[in-house]
């Protein structure tokens, strides 16, 4: 599409990034075979080169679509139309200690803390997933209703935009963990039970990854996710879980993951204006190659 043709990062964001597309210029209607979606231009100039970044609202129009019912299909089939590489931002739930990757604190004390103590984790608020688990129930998880196509999920997020990030957060002194992202249905939180069975194999829960990282990978489009951990999941502290908290602490760390997000697309920008080819190194379109029976 014309006006996407400066976009080198489609942000696809939820829970307090909504304001974004208030804020920001007017928002455009994308048709797609799945539904209407709208999508703004936010236009940035940073490391002098000018580029757009094109952010789609997960939870679309005035009233907060809840996340069982989000149009997927409709939102990745906008992003394919956009053309650019996907970073996700989604809200998450700790559900078990998680080792940091990089720790920028210099404070010992807080190097010494671990995640799964309530008052400590939201020091350390961003995780990077490297894999998922799929515990929806009720999502239509693939664009091939009419023939039969294996989708690789080897890498399900984009190695390519997840090494470019790690070289962000590590420029911006972010401290940041990954491992294991597992989705369930909503909208209701998990139960105590249920986050002992899930911590057993995953280590952070939320209701939207899942299935936008699948259907972009059919889609051939690269897509990788940075998730900010907003409460401890049920059962780890002495609180309830509410959607509150879960607000208040997004509110809170929105300010870095705007810059994130400048810092990651002034990176494409660079790489797209290079003369020299710059290659990507990851597998992402071919995904549905030798899938397909
Ligand atoms: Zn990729």
């Amino acid at each position: 599409m014309k006006l996407f043709k400066n976009v080198v990062l489609t942000v696809i964001g939820g829970v307090g990034y909504d304001v974004l597309s208030e804020k920001r210029a007017e928002s455009y209607e994308i048709k797609t075979p799945y539904g209407s979606v709208f999508a703004s231009i936010l236009y940035t100039g940073a490391g002098g080169s000018n580029f757009d970044i094109a952010f789609i609202s997960r939870h679309q129009g005035k009233h907060h679509v809840p996340p069982h019912k989000i149009n997927f299909l409709a939102l990745i089939d906008a992003a394919r139309q956009i053309n650019a590489p996907i970073f996700a931002v989604n809200s998450v739930g700790l559900m078990r200690k998680v080792p940091l990757v990089e720790n920028f604190e210099t404070d010992e004390f807080l190097k010494t803390k671990t995640f799964t103590s309530p008052d400590s984790f939201l020091s350390f608020p961003f995780f990077v997933p490297n894999d998922f688990i799929d515990m929806t129930q009720n999502r239509i998880s693939t664009f091939y209703d009419n023939e039969t196509v294996h989708t690789d999920m080897t890498d399900p997020y984009c190695t390519d935009i997840r090494n470019l990030l790690f070289g962000v957060l590590k420029e911006l002194s972010v401290s940041y963990s990954q491992g294991t992202y597992l989705c369930t249905e909503g909208p209701r939180f998990e139960t105590k039970a249920e986050i002992r069975m899930f911590a057993q194999f995953a280590d952070v829960v939320g209701m939207t990854g899942v299935p936008e990282v699948v259907l972009a990978k059919e889609a051939g489009l690269c897509y990788a996710s940075l998730c900010t951990i907003t409460n401890p999941a049920a059962g780890l502290s002495q609180n309830m879980v509410t959607a509150d908290e879960v607000k208040v602490v997004v509110e809170k760390n929105q300010k870095t993951v705007f810059e994130i997000i400048s810092a990651l697309a002034a990176v494409f920008a660079e790489r797209k204006n290079s003369k020299s080819e710059c290659k990507k190194s990851c597998q992402c379109q071919n995904a549905t190659i030798h899938g397909k029976l």
